[in-house]
């Protein structure tokens, strides 16, 4: 659709630099040494410096790293944020761990990478099993490395290190902000609309909250531990002070127990699926019921299912738009920690807002121009703003 130059686009199907490295950290039983594979990967660097979170699962791996730095590059392409995409991950069960040995293992990766990033070069942040603690051993580690303080290495840190207020809720409250004005292009009412939201980490407790302070029903919740439901909506700070205390929804008793897969296809208005990858595909989306899917999460929808969804009438809200939240404020953090002058709650939202409802209103426009679903409307943003920097800058030699 945008007849992008066949070298450009031969360029973009790979990153640019990759790391894959194998760490031993010591377990609380002295003697054992356990060895994991660690990544991070640095798809392009043609923007400015690479920007991406650190996921600590189980089953990451370097294809699944690799794909979602390049799904990092386009989201920044997007919101016009001066950064490339880049990823890493531990393959590691972060359950399983104590503080001790996470933060052991977090400090050896970083160590392993050390060479890799930089302020001026890739800058980390928070994804999947990683949290401000493990931002702060990074920045730790990595400071006493190069023998100065130095915040702006990541980002999604506590703000006592120099992490910007509001970046916690960043990616869950920017998701919300869309939601206004994508109810008016489907001609939905924000208030009493039912929601449901899979997923009640970071992503998706602050989306539940937000969607609850715009007068939304959040009916279904889920985790790993299960999924809950309340017809009349839940009370979320209450259902957040549960998770915090019990760590998981399983058990909350405003709500009766459902099967997590039927939170997807629930009787709702809006789903947010705020977890892993891949949950909506060919065989559920023909069920989904939400006239409007939010994508917390980043890749929760198939191509199959998306093909669905144009079919019926579904209007998804792409992740590389729908969670860019968490990346704006994190560039807002990055710039706060380069010029050391830190700006007020209200400065960041506001902000946030601005640059969350621009980017979706020209994606609209785009997508309505084009007669194309949002997902390929943002997408031809975001790939038509590198190759236009690919082609002014050229190739060296
Ligand atoms: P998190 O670790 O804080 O939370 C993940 C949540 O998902 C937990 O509640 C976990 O129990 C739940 N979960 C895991 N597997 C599940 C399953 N199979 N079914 C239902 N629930 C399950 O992680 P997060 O930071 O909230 O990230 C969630 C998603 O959002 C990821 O895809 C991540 O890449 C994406 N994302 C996060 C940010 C951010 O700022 N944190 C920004 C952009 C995108």
């Amino acid at each position: 659709m945008i007849n992008l130059d066949g070298n450009i686009h031969e360029r973009l199907r790979s990153p640019q630099r990759s790391l894959i490295v194998a760490l031993p950290f010591r377990r609380d039983e002295y003697d054992r040494v356990d060895t994991v594979f660690g990544y991070r990967v640095q798809h392009l660097h043609t923007m400015g410096p690479t920007k991406g979170g650190i996921r600590y699962a189980p089953d990451v791996n370097f294809g699944e790293v690799a794909a979602l730095a390049m799904l990092m590059t386009w989201k920044c392409a997007i919101l016009e944020l001066p950064f490339g995409g880049a990823k890493g991950g531990v393959r590691i069960d972060p359950t399983v761990l104590s503080r001790s040995e996470k933060q052991r293992l977090t400090r050896r990766y970083t160590m392993e990478i050390i060479n890799f990033i930089g302020p001026e070069k890739d800058i980390p942040a928070p994804d999947m099993g990683t949290d401000e603690q493990v931002m702060a051993w990074l920045m730790d580690t990595y400071s006493t490395h190069v023998g100065h303080t130095e915040p702006a290495i990541v980002t999604g840190k506590p703000p006592s290190l120099g992490g910007s207020i509001a970046r916690r809720e960043a990616t869950g409250r920017g998701l919300m902000s869309l939601l206004p004005a994508v109810a008016s292009h489907v001609g939905m009412t924000v208030a009493g609309s039912r929601v449901a939201v899979q997923g009640f980490g970071n992503v998706g407790k602050y989306a539940a909250q937000g969607a609850a302070e715009m007068g939304c029903k959040v009916i279904a919740v889920s985790d790993i531990t299960g999924a809950i439901y309340n017809d009349s909506g839940f009370d979320i700070p209450d259902l957040t002070r549960f998770v915090t205390e019990t760590g998981g929804v399983r058990g909350y008793r405003h709500g009766d127990e459902l099967d997590p897969g039927e939170l997807l296809t629930l009787d709702c208005d809006v789903l947010v699926p705020a977890a892993v990858g891949g949950v909506i595909n060919g065989d559920n989306a023909p069920a989904v019921r939400a006239r409007i899917v939010l994508e917390g999460a980043n890749g929760p929808t198939t191509t199959a299912a998306d093909e669905v969804f144009r079919e019926n009438g579904v209007v998804v809200v792409p992740d590389v738009l729908a969670n860019a939240g968490g990346v704006t404020v994190s560039y807002f953090e990055w710039v706060q920690d380069l010029q050391n002058y830190f700006w007020s709650e209200a400065e960041i939202v506001a902000r946030l807002r601005a640059i969350m409802n621009r980017s979706f209103s020209e994606v609209l426009d785009m997508a309505v121009r084009e007669g194309t679903d949002l997902r390929t409307a943002a997408l031809i943003k975001g790939i038509s703003r590198v190759a236009e920097a690919k082609l002014a800058r050229g190739i060296y030699p």
